[in-house]
């Protein structure tokens, strides 16, 4: 086996940029332990001035988040991108496939620069192009690919989301997820459509069942592993949803059971989920929604009332930082911070900065003019759907 057949890279070993896999991290780092690293990033960004954009995640580090022009949820920064043209260089502090959407929506004369090319994301690099082919492939002989729509969530790589466009599909962020499948099942028109959903099992039967009113008996999930997919040809048929067996590695660690211990131990505690927590999680929480919601929703709370957030960890110690009067707990003791994300750290911030400041763009991100047409197609198509805000 070689490495790149690895389900995830060892961090910072081989190659393989199709992938939101582990690549290496060229260059000289600055020790984590330089007391001068935060002075060393405010003098580059300074030096740089309006040539730079720093974008940062909201499951960003506070190290690194302090050094953000913005935050956000990936696509408002991808966003936010595309509306400084002037420029020049956009540090993303986020994970690859986050610094391929900056670069498809901005302009060809903008550099988009990820500090640690090993910031990957676990759950994207779960639906490969390879393997979606294959896929699809499948559903041709088993008679239904004309009744199959392709829908990809934001957290997806490039190629998957340029498979999409290319195949009459749409992109997805948590918070529009169900207009985006109102919108698949309309395109078919003959009650027979199905969607194929990428790549996160749980974000799509959440949305299917819960928002749609979709049998959880019509959900299936295409296992790439399996050969076709698990699931027989009979199976694939009766389906309406075809879920890809991908998921968060964060959030799909909570659990119900603690769900349930928390109530036990505080009366009127409001449980808040994102809708990538598993389905047995969401049907327990009191809200769900995208980590904009989430933010919204605790400033928007009564003082004294108390949350357990189910999300990534940096957020949720920030938001109960920022809500000293309101009682914010982290809805599982055994989950931690998204690994690939905390890859970027002050070193890294640093290393990037300082480089552009000598001249030398370093981790650039770059997405073909091919793949970028074909991506662009199925990102169009979500900001033509109706209504909601495009947000994950
Ligand atoms: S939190 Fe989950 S979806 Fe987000 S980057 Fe990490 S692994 Fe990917």
């Amino acid at each position: 086996m070689s490495l790149v057949d690895l389900p995830l890279l060892p961090l910072g070993k081989g190659r393989d940029l199709d992938a939101e896999r582990g690549v290496e991290c060229p260059g000289d780092l600055p020790a984590a332990s330089d007391p001068g690293l935060v002075e060393r990033a405010r003098a580059a960004k300074a030096a740089l001035g309006e040539r730079v954009f720093v974008l940062g995640h909201h499951y960003q580090r506070d190290e690194v988040i302090q050094f953000a022009d913005v935050t956000g949820d990936s696509f408002k920064l991808a966003r936010d991108a595309a509306a400084r043209p002037d420029a020049e260089f956009i540090v993303f502090c986020g994970v690859h496939f986050m610094a391929e959407s900056a670069d498809i929506l901005t302009s060809p004369a903008q550099q988009v620069v990820l500090p640690d090319l090993a910031a990957g994301c676990s759950m994207a690099d779960m639906a490969r192009l390879r393997q979606v082919e294959d896929a699809w492939d499948a559903m041709a002989d088993a008679g239904i690919q004309d009744s199959v729509v392709p829908v990809t969530y934001m957290n997806s790589s490039a190629d998957i989301k340029a498979f999409c466009g290319r195949n009459g599909g749409v992109v997805c962020t948590s918070s529009n997820a169900d207009v985006a499948l109102e919108w698949a099942f309309a395109q078919k028109g003959d009650g027979d459509a199905k969607v194929l959903f990428l790549p996160d099992q749980h974000l799509g039967r959440n949305t299917a069942v819960l928002q749609m009113g979709i049998d959880l008996d019509e959900c299936v999930v295409w296992d790439p592993r399996q050969p076709g997919g698990g699931l027989t040809p009979e199976e694939l048929r009766r389906a309406r949803m075809i879920l890809w067996k991908g998921h968060c590695s964060v959030h799909g660690r909570f659990s119900a059971d603690v769900v349930d211990e928390l109530r036990a131990q505080h009366l009127g505690i409001h449980i808040l989920v994102h809708p990538e927590c598993t389905h047995e999680v969401v049907l327990k929480a009191d809200l769900v929604g995208s980590t904009e919601f989430i933010i919204k929703t605790i400033e928007a709370a009564e003082p004294g009332t108390t949350w357990a957030i189910g999300t990534e960890l940096n957020l949720v110690k920030r938001l109960a930082d920022a809500h000293p009067d309101k009682n914010i707990v982290f809805l599982d003791r055994n989950v931690c911070y998204c690994s690939t994300m905390n890859r970027i750290d002050l070193p890294h911030l640093v290393w990037a900065l300082e480089s552009l400041v000598a001249g030398t763009v370093v981790n650039q991100v770059t997405v073909d003019p091919e793949t970028e047409a074909d991506a662009l197609v199925a990102l169009q198509r979500m900001l033509d759907l109706p209504g909601k805000s495009h947000r994950d």
